[in-house]
């Protein structure tokens, strides 16, 4: 079974084709980047609406795959801003009319989790998911996946963005500052802000910039960041680990990109005697493929929706979809 997938949660707008064994058949993906300051909504759901027909076009062409072997089109229903997902459901609702194929919703931080469980081949890994809107370490427990720890106030990609245009750059920061932070050497102090399974990054990026205000430098300021919030993220994940017994973990989201992240979780699992895995980063970014795949599993449960509840969830929670498609792992010893 081919499955499309329609990913248009913030400001990347991508199509992805996957088959029975999530193998990656294509991805055709265009970013907008705003000229200056963050994502302005309505501005990328424009962008959106201006490059999917090309996309979904690309991603045929390149897969190989003609429009009638096509037997499903996923769509990311939430959470994401509302202007962008509803660009992407539209385009997923014209396919599935067009095309005379079922429409299949699907939650967009479950699929960064399920195509890495399909990548790696961890069975029940949790994921720390680090990206632009979202901060979660995700696990599944009875049922559904489950937010053991979450961002308080911004996630942590907004939060690095945020800082760097402060800082005097432009969208996107993460990238940016992890290029700086390479040249500092000096850990100015930073709020570590972990309140029991959740962190926030606010107040870092208030002390951030008083240190830039009296003359802090750049680099060693981007290198204080990443140390104190990538740890932050690390020691969410470890107790999540340690509480759920769960012996993997994977990686998602822009965040998960970054080098010093990986290194800080892949040493803490191997500590711990866990496996660690941090896909490719054309994967941990918002992708068609994760949302292709997440639909196929879905659509295999035998899940789909007419047009007419269809409806966008900007703010759709983790742990409020189902995932039938997952049979209960055995209880760990002695839970
Ligand atoms: P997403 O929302 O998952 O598409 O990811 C976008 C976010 O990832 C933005 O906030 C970027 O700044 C951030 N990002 C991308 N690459 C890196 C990196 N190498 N280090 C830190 N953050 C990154
Ligand atoms: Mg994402």
């Amino acid at each position: 079974m081919v499955v499309l997938g329609i990913e248009s949660t913030a400001h990347t707008a991508s199509v992805g084709l996957v088959n029975d064994d999530a193998t990656i058949l294509a991805v055709a993906s265009d970013m907008y980047r705003p000229v200056q300051g963050g994502i302005h909504p309505r501005e990328a759901a424009n962008h959106h609406v201006r490059v999917f027909p090309g996309l979904v076009e690309r991603a045929l062409r390149d897969a190989g795959v003609r429009a009638r072997e096509i037997e499903a089109v996923a769509f990311a229903q939430g959470p994401g801003l509302g202007p962008c997902l509803r660009a992407g459901a539209t385009v997923a609702r014209t396919l599935s009319l067009l095309w005379d194929r079922p429409l299949v919703p699907v939650n967009h931080c479950v699929a960064h989790l399920e195509i890495a469980r399909a990548l790696s081949g961890l069975d029940d890994p949790l994921l720390l998911y680090t990206s632009g809107g979202n901060t979660q370490v995700i696990a599944y427990g009875g049922g559904r996946y489950r937010v053991l720890g979450e961002t308080l106030d911004i996630g942590v990609g907004n939060f690095l963005d945020k800082l760097w245009i402060e800082l005097g750059g432009t969208f996107p920061g993460g990238p940016a500052l992890e290029a700086e932070a390479k040249q500092g050497a000096e850990l100015l102090p930073l709020p570590y802000s972990v309140h029991g399974m959740d962190v926030a990054f606010s107040g870092i990026l208030t002390a951030a910039l008083a240190h830039r205000a009296k003359g802090a430098k750049r680099p060693d300021l981007a290198y204080s960041v990443e140390t104190t919030s990538y740890a932050m993220l690390t020691e969410i994940t470890e107790r999540a680990l340690a509480h759920r017994r769960k012996e993997a973990v994977v990686l998602g989201g822009g965040v998960a990109c970054n080098e010093r992240l990986r290194t800080m979780v892949r040493e803490m699992a191997e500590g711990r005697g866990a496996a660690m895995y941090a896909p490719d980063r054309s994967v941990c970014v918002d992708n068609g493929a994760m949302i292709a795949w997440t639909g196929h599993l879905a659509r295999g449960s035998g899940l789909a929706v007419p047009i007419e509840a269809s409806g966008i969830q900007p703010r759709q929670r983790t742990d409020r979809v189902g995932a039938p498609w997952r049979k209960d792992p055995a209880p760990a010893q002695g839970s």
